[in-house]
């Protein structure tokens, strides 16, 4: 088997804590389970431009488009506040997005049984939840031309943003959608605004045409995305799958993240188009950021981290039961009581990051 290349972007604050706990689990699986991975690692954001005076060296970039996949911790904190805009921390990461053209972003929602209770919402709309929200992450009106700020010739100023989608952004997306619910309960929701915006017509009408020729398989509704915000808060558990334009994405995917309760378990991964071979450039990262109050006191939860590892294996390397075997790993060291300060319930017991990865690690061993 070619080898697996992995890039490993550790970032800033707890970003780097966490990843030590990842790499754990990388050497458990190159000892245990015999899967090797051709590991590299490099800097982003400002620990990149502490070193290279820019968020995201060429070469940095250069590995991330040679890599079968990139895993990134989080960046940013204190110390890089007050850089010029473009040196940022922030900009090495919307960069190496960029570049890749990474247009899918996957946000599951789960809601592991022993954290039921870490949602504002009742136990019972929650617990079992599990459900992914794929958002557009490179048109739509985040990106859409004409945009800006005018002025009148009355001196009234005009703020003007612009909804586009071409046919083809359309489909590269649902054709990631499909895929998912093809590989999860072949059931996708496409949510959009068809009652009042043009190009969401033409998102719609491009769906069903999708379904109709290449995915009659799966079952294909739609839902206006004021309806779908509030059945995300009443009955979560109706979606399998959410296929949704830029902006309706980031709202909708936030919404979704509180159903869980916990910045600290969310893990996310974005991927770019395919090549001939099926292959996608992808990149998988934590949802939380780099903790700068917690930063250095080994406090982090890195359970979003080794969970966006096990989607790296899903959905880079197709290694279904490998990503499983981590996912089993972390659900029984909660139900075994071990929980980080984000997560922590009456009753429980409080650990480090260090330990939680330790557990982690313990737990393999025993489920293998
Ligand atoms: P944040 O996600 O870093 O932290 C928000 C709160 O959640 C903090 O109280 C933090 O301690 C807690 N938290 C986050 N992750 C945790 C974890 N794994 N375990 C335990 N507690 C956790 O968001 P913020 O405070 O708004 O931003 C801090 C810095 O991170 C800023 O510089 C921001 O720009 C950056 N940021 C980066 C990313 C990214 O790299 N993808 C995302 C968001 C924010």
């Amino acid at each position: 088997m070619a080898a697996k290349k992995l890039l490993i972007l550790p970032g800033d604050g707890i970003g780097v804590e966490v990843m030590v706990q990842v790499r754990r689990i990388i050497e458990w699986m190159a000892k245990r389970r015999n899967v090797a991975f051709d590991l590299s690692e490099g800097l982003i954001g400002g620990s990149a431009y502490d070193v290279h005076g820019t968020p995201l060296a060429d070469e940095t970039l250069a590995d991330a488009m040679a890599a079968d996949a990139v895993l990134l911790g989080a960046v940013g904190g204190p110390k890089w506040d007050n850089l010029p805009f473009q040196d940022k921390p922030e900009r090495g990461l919307l960069k190496i997005r960029k570049e890749m053209g990474l247009f899918a972003n996957l946000r599951p929602a789960t809601v592991l049984d022993a954290l039921a209770d870490a949602s504002t919402l009742k136990a019972e709309v929650v617990t079992g939840l599990d459900i992914m929200i794929l958002r557009e992450l490179t048109g739509g009106l985040y990106f859409g031309e004409p945009r800006g700020i005018e002025t009148l010739p009355n001196g009234d100023r005009k703020g003007f943003n612009t909804l586009v989608y071409t046919t083809p952004e359309i489909v590269r997306i649902g054709r990631v959608a499909f895929d998912l619910a093809r590989k999860r309960s072949k059931r996708l929701c496409s949510v959009d605004k068809a009652n009042v915006l043009e190009c969401t017509v033409l998102w719609r009408e491009e769906m069903i045409k999708l379904q109709q020729t290449e995915y009659p398989d799966v079952e294909l509704t739609h839902m206006y995305v004021d309806n779908a915000a509030m059945q995300l808060v009443r009955n979560p558990k109706q979606f399998d799958v959410m296929v949704t334009e830029n902006m309706f994405g980031d709202i909708l995917s936030d919404c979704a993240a509180m159903l869980t309760g916990s910045l600290g378990m969310l893990p996310s991964a974005s991927l770019g188009a395919a090549d001939a071979d099926g292959k996608r450039r992808a990149l998988y990262e934590p949802v939380h950021g780099s903790a700068p109050d917690i930063a250095g006191k080994d406090m982090a939860n890195p359970l979003a981290t080794i969970m966006s590892f096990a989607m790296c294996l899903r959905y880079s390397f197709n290694m279904d039961e490998d990503a499983e075997l981590i996912e089993a790993a972390v659900k029984n060291v909660l139900k075994g009581g071990l929980r980080t300060g984000d997560i922590m319930q009456p009753g429980k017991a409080k650990v480090s990051t260090t330990v939680m990865g330790e557990a982690i690690v313990r737990e393999l061993d025993k489920l293998k």
